[in-house]
This record gives C-alpha cells, sequence and structure tokens, in this order.
C-alpha cells in the first residue's frame, strides 16, 4: 500500500526517464522509504516500550491502623495497601525486635489488584514486652526499574504489651442490699481506655478521682436475683488487654411489699386526655393507661441511662440527703403493684421511688447540691427535674406542677426547685423522689441515712 503510493507519486510526478535510470531511481526511492518507514516504526516500539515502561512509576501506598502505641496480642493492626496503576504484586511484613527479625507474612497478588486489606495479628508472634518495629515491604506489577517494579518499604514503632490492666480493690467491706448501691474504689496500674464495673448485662462506668483512684457507685438492681449480682471491675488498657477483676462482697435479697391499685373510670377520664397524644395508637382509655403503664414507663427509664451519661466526675453532693420535709410517705422503693380495673388484673409494675405526699403544690426541695441535667416533661413521670451529683449519682423529681430551675443550672442543698403536682402517672398531688444510680433507680433510704452514706460510700472517697 506504502510502496504503490511511492511508485505512483514518481509516475505522476511529470518527470521522464529512461526504463534502467526509473528502475535505479525507484530502487534509491525504495530503499530511502524503506529505512525512514523502519525509523518509524522503531520510533513507534520505543514509543510504546518507552510508555509501557514509564507507564507506572509509583510505588504502592502502605496504611497501616494503629500506626504508633502499644499494642496487645488480643488486638490486629489493619493494614491497607494501594495502587492504582499496575497493582500489587508482592507484600512481605517482618517484626524487628532486639536485633532480631522474624517474618510474620508473605504474599503475592495478581497483576490488576489494586487494593489489600490484611488483619496483621501478633496473637501467635514471639514478641517481648517492649519496642518492636513492624517492616512492610510491598511491590507493584510495572516493568521501570529495570522490571523490578515500583517497591515502598515503610517502617512503624510500636511497644509490644501483653499484661492485663487487673485492679486493686481499695475498698472493703461491700455490703449491697437488693435495690441499693455502694462504692467500689480501687486502682490500676497503667492508663486506661475503660474502667468499670459489669453488673448482669450493664457495664457501670467508674470515675478517676485526682488522686489516680478510680470511683465506681455500684446499684443491686431491684429485679436481679441476689445468685446474679457478681459485680466485677472491668479495664481495658490503651493496648487493648483487658482484665477482670473480683471483689470481695456481701448481697442480701430483700422482700417488697406487694400493692393493689385500682384504676377507676373516674381516674382514667382525668388522666386520658394527657396522655392520649402521648400515646395515639391506644384506642380506648384503659388501653391508653396500659400503653402508658408498660411501654411509656419502659422508655421513660431508659432514658435515665443517658442522663447517667451526663454524670459529673467527682461527687458534687454535701452529706446526707434531704427528704421532703413534712411529708407522708405514700409508696415505698420496690412495692410490686398489681393493677386491677373492675376487680380484673390487668397490668404489674414495679414502683422505682419514693411517694411524699404534703400540702398541694408543696415547695420541693433539692435533696443535695448538684447540677440540672433534665428540667421538662418525662412520660409517666410528667413534669419532672433530675438534678445529678457525681459519680453517676442522680436525684428525680416527679409529677411536679411547677418547675422553677432550668438544665444545666447548678443548685445547692435545700434549694426549691418547683413545686408537687399529679402530673404524669400521678391520682394525686405528690412528689415521686428517685434516686438513680448509673440510669438505675435504687432505693431512696439508703441515701437519706447519714451513718449508711458515711459507710458505704463517703469514708471511701475520703481516705482511699
Ligand atoms: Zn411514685
Amino acid at each position: 500500500m506504502q510502496l504503490d503510493q511511492v511508485a505512483f507519486a514518481w509516475s505522476t510526478n511529470g518527470r521522464f526517464a529512461t526504463f534502467p535510470a526509473f528502475t535505479r531511481n525507484l530502487q534509491l526511492e525504495f530503499s530511502v522509504k524503506k529505512s525512514s518507514l523502519l525509523f518509524l516504526l522503531l520510533l513507534i516500539a520505543f514509543g510504546a516500550g518507552a510508555f509501557y515502561y514509564f507507564r507506572d512509576t509509583t510505588a504502592p501506598t502502605v496504611t497501616l491502623s494503629p500506626d504508633s502505641g502499644a499494642i496487645a496480642p488480643v488486638r490486629p493492626l489493619e493494614l491497607r495497601l494501594e495502587d492504582t496503576g499496575t497493582g500489587i504484586r508482592d507484600l512481605t511484613v517482618t517484626l524487628l525486635q532486639q536485633g532480631g527479625a522474624t517474618p510474620l507474612m508473605s504474599k503475592s497478588f495478581p497483576a490488576g489488584t489494586t487494593t489489600i486489606r490484611e488483619d496483621l495479628s501478633l496473637a501467635a508472634a514471639n514478641l517481648s514486652e517492649g519496642p518492636f518495629d513492624i517492616v512492610i515491604t510491598v511491590g507493584d506489577h510495572a516493568v521501570y526499574h529495570f522490571g523490578k517494579g515500583n517497591r515502598a518499604e515503610q517502617s512503624f514503632s510500636f511497644s509490644f504489651d501483653r499484661t492485663p490492666p487487673l485492679a486493686t480493690v481499695i475498698s472493703t467491706g461491700h455490703n449491697f442490699v437488693q435495690g441499693g448501691s455502694a462504692l467500689v474504689t480501687f486502682r490500676l496500674a497503667e492508663e486506661v481506655s475503660k474502667a468499670g464495673i459489669v453488673v448482669a448485662d450493664r457495664f457501670i462506668p467508674a470515675h478517676r478521682q485526682s488522686s489516680g483512684f478510680y470511683a465506681c457507685l455500684v446499684p443491686f438492681p431491684n429485679d436481679l436475683p441476689e445468685k446474679d449480682f457478681v459485680p466485677r471491675i472491668q479495664a481495658v488498657d490503651l493496648a487493648g488487654n483487658e482484665a477482670m477483676t473480683g471483689i470481695f462482697y456481701r448481697a442480701k435479697e430483700q422482700t417488697f411489699r406487694q400493692r393493689r391499685i385500682n384504676i377507676d373510670d373516674r381516674f382514667l377520664q382525668a388522666k386520658t386526655p394527657e396522655f392520649k397524644a402521648l400515646v395515639p395508637e391506644a384506642g380506648t382509655p384503659v388501653d391508653i393507661f396500659l400503653a402508658v403503664n408498660r411501654d411509656l414507663r419502659q422508655s421513660n427509664r431508659e432514658k435515665l441511662v443517658g442522663f447517667a451519661g451526663q454524670t459529673s466526675a467527682t461527687p458534687l453532693w454535701e452529706g446526707a440527703f434531704l427528704r421532703q420535709p413534712q411529708s407522708a410517705t405514700l409508696a415505698l422503693f420496690g412495692d410490686r403493684r398489681s393493677y386491677y380495673y373492675n376487680d380484673q388484673k390487668i397490668d404489674s409494675q414495679i414502683h422505682l421511688g419514693i411517694d411524699l405526699a404534703s400540702v398541694v403544690q408543696a415547695p420541693v426541695h433539692a435533696a443535695n447540691t448538684g447540677r440540672v441535667v433534665f428540667a421538662g416533661y418525662l412520660g409517666i413521670y410528667g413534669q419532672c427535674v433530675i438534678i445529678d451529683h457525681g459519680l453517676g449519682l442522680q436525684t428525680l423529681y416527679g409529677h411536679l406542677s411547677k418547675i422553677d430551675v432550668a438544665e444545666a443550672e447548678n443548685v445547692s442543698k435545700n434549694q426549691i426547685i418547683g413545686n408537687t403536682g399529679l402530673t404524669g402517672m400521678a391520682g394525686g398531688d405528690h412528689l415521686h423522689f428517685g434516686i438513680v444510680v448509673a440510669g438505675v433507680p435504687v432505693n431512696p433510704i439508703e441515701w437519706w441515712d447519714a451513718q449508711w452514706l458515711k459507710n458505704n460510700v463517703d469514708s471511701r472517697l475520703s481516705a482511699p
């Protein structure tokens, strides 16, 4: 094709030549054209070669997470490799410690492998406690560097830590009564990312005090059988080692009162309008009552755990908690209530506070010094104030007719925070007084008792 065109161009240029001259010229022309063609082909080949050679000159990127600090054998490191050019070809991971090198991983990958994610587990590695390095070498499928491809080598420095953060319990004589609480104090020999006490399926965070020890107020939930109340200290260090430490304690089961509550139409007529909007799916007045008494009660209690999360890490209370002055006790903590409508049992619930009544719309006093974490409407508790006293300890004031404090406000012991009323699930004007530890309602009677408070809480904080 090219040659025909060359010949044609020659014969149509208007010049005349004898046949031998024509042949010579043709051959000459031909050889000139042939060599430039070869040159062109070579140039193309060279260009293609150069493109192939230079098309990937970038080494794969290496990301290790975490990339420094203390590492426990239980926590694998996450390695990520990326090569958007020719793809990752090989990977080696080597551990260096005290002059020795131990291979941890060696892998090859097919061309076009752009991303790799590997978990590097040190569980089987023969490392000693202390500093070590991880060296990661990775190559790609490029022909750059005379066929060797692009290589990246990166080194990361860590400290190997396989010692679990066992706690040293400081406090002694832990006496728990079902529905009550007590303070446990302990020390940890190293910095931790998590420390607290596990009770059944609950984790109760401990709070580190300025002198270095940890304080944890532990509730013995009123509905937890004594055999299931086994508090244990749980701590996780910065490397990821976890330790569980047992504590010595005595736990006493309680017998709670049985109480019958009659729900009549007068009560339902009075309360249904307030609750209708809260449980729009419920139909009859009894349905509305049951939806509030069961489901809303449950969701309100779950909210208490959220308020506990806003607690002060240091105690804010000062001495025993105040009982609402000149008030009569209407209901006790832990009362097992059976609800009857037309002599039919329709529900059963546990009362998790103490009901106190004096005069209608009596002023309500803060039981102790603290900071308001909630002031507003809270379902069964109606108009409600929750005051935080630190270390997960909070007091709850329910069924108020008026609230005089705002969220985030600091209150002093005995300060008037509102007035009693009958908002929420209340059949008459009274104060529902609750004490909550880590979101779990506990018996206020303990906290009203100065001697109990001194023996089980305050003495452990002042002289750990
Ligand atoms: Zn109550």
